[in-house]
């Protein structure tokens, strides 16, 4: 058994709400954050028959990828799929939450799932973040610098490509006086006292702030704390959209369609003209990723592996790239699994069903 609470915390954690799209409805959805789960259903859509599947199975909770709820409902009558979903669950005790875009965004989130799948290595970002970066400057006195830095480093500050504990610090002096109702870590009240400090900074990613901020205050002596937070222009190459990665060895178009059509059992790939190139690297987005092709051309990709491209977004292939749409649903299916794999590994007492119930909307005939 664990609270609802530990769980959506958990995923949250992995995949920060903060992350998603402006128009998205990632968290808790239904379902109270103090109840106790013990089974869970996994799947990419909640439906009425996916509502079902959890009432058999006797789960408390429905995690899924694609939110139920996307924009407001004003009334709950059961005049759609939405609304009976949502009715079914709440009378079933049933709690339905939802990682959309904000696992869409993180390394070990939907796309590495598909890099995995592709057997690609070396994966990175394909677009990464803008935005999400922060700088963080303190001031802390000489003695304490070792320890506060340490704490803010372990809170997930200071992580640069390959690098962790990446900070600067200077020497300088800092003054203060305290008023008649301070108490000051050093120095006496109502006189101006300068200390030797040292400046102290490190990025970190905007979603970490008041967790960062926290163990500032926790670690640092002081009894007012002297920091500054900056945005920065940089880019955040751990969250952000698509992935790109390399094939352990090259193969032949023909081939790799093959693979992708074995893969992920796909009823049909729509893709645009061969290029009579060997096939190394491989651009991926899942769901709709037509906005992510100019990145994927730019990158050198030779395949962009995606959904729900529009006809006249094929045109933008342009003999650069192959773009290889394997459908919305076909690309995000192993998101199942990965919602498996990561509440196993922190819920491992957990009874996880993936459910069995097939909610691509689209048939191929
Ligand atoms: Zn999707």
């Amino acid at each position: 058994m664990a609270k609802l609470k530990e769980i959506t915390n958990y995923l949250e954690n992995l995949a920060p709400i903060s992350l998603q799209e402006p128009y998205d409805n990632a968290g808790l959805i239904v379902g109270d954050t103090n109840s106790e789960i013990s089974a869970v259903l996994v799947t990419l859509d909640v439906s009425e028959e996916v509502i079902e599947e959890a009432i058999e199975k006797k789960v408390q909770l429905i995690v899924a990828h694609h939110p139920i709820i996307f924009s407001g409902l004003k009334k709950i009558t059961g005049e759609n799929y939405v609304e009976r979903s949502i009715i079914k669950a709440i009378k079933n005790d049933i709690a339905i939450y939802a990682a959309h875009t904000n696992l869409d965004r993180v390394t070990g989130g939907v796309n590495s799932k598909i890099c995995e799948k592709l057997g690609l290595q070396n994966c990175k970002i394909l677009q990464a973040a803008a935005g999400q970066l922060k700088k963080l400057v303190t001031f802390i006195p000489v003695e304490y610098s070792d320890k506060v830095r340490k704490a803010i480093f372990k809170a997930g500050a200071g992580n640069i490509g390959n690098y962790d504990s990446c900070g600067y610090t200077s020497n300088g002096e800092g003054s203060f006086r305290g008023n008649k109702n301070s108490q000051p870590f050093v120095g006496e009240k109502g006189k101006i006292h300068t200390e030797k400090e040292v400046r102290f900074e490190t990025i970190f990613p905007a979603y970490l702030q008041g967790k960062i901020i926290q163990t500032l205050l926790n670690s640092h002596p002081y009894e007012e704390v002297a920091y500054d937070i900056y945005v920065l222009e940089n880019k955040f190459d751990k969250t952000g959209m698509g992935m790109i990665g390399t094939l352990p060895t090259p193969i032949s178009e023909k081939e790799f369609l093959f693979q992708l059509k074995n893969t992920f059992h796909t009823g049909v790939i729509k893709h645009t003209a061969l290029l009579n190139k060997q096939v190394k690297t491989i651009a991926v987005c899942g769901g709709s990723g037509s906005f992510l092709l100019k990145q994927a051309i730019t990158a050198g990709a030779n395949f962009f592996v995606s959904g729900d491209f529009k006809y006249h977004q094929f045109f933008d292939a342009e003999n650069k790239i192959v773009i290889a749409d394997i459908g919305h649903f076909e690309s995000e299916q192993f998101t199942k699994e990965l919602f498996y794999e990561l509440l196993t590994k922190k819920f491992p007492k957990f009874a996880l069903h993936l459910s069995e119930a097939n909610t691509n909307p689209v048939f191929y005939f």
